[in-house]
């Protein structure tokens, strides 16, 4: 497992999570998720905050709202590393 390898993974991660990736780099994606342990946390913690999101909220959440939290998860898996 190779920094690109994940950093490719983890720049797709969002629109992986979206759905807005072609079949090709989905599967790429899935496969790397498979591999790798680091990556696969990090998209099982955003599918979650995703999910839970959608639940909790009836409206549009603002994407100040949501890019807060990711700063918040990133300085939180940072501090891991
Ligand atoms: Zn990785």
């Amino acid at each position: 497992m190779t920094q690109t390898d994940c950093d490719d993974a983890l720049a797709s991660l969002y629109q992986y999570l979206d759905r807005e990736l072609n079949t090709a780099s989905s599967t790429e994606i899935r496969s790397h998720l498979d591999e790798c342990s680091g990556c696969f946390q990090r998209f099982d913690f955003e599918r979650r905050l995703k999910s839970v999101v959608k639940e909790r909220l009836s409206e549009e959440v603002p994407d100040e709202f949501i890019d807060r939290l990711r700063l918040a998860i990133a300085e939180e898996i940072g501090k891991g590393s």
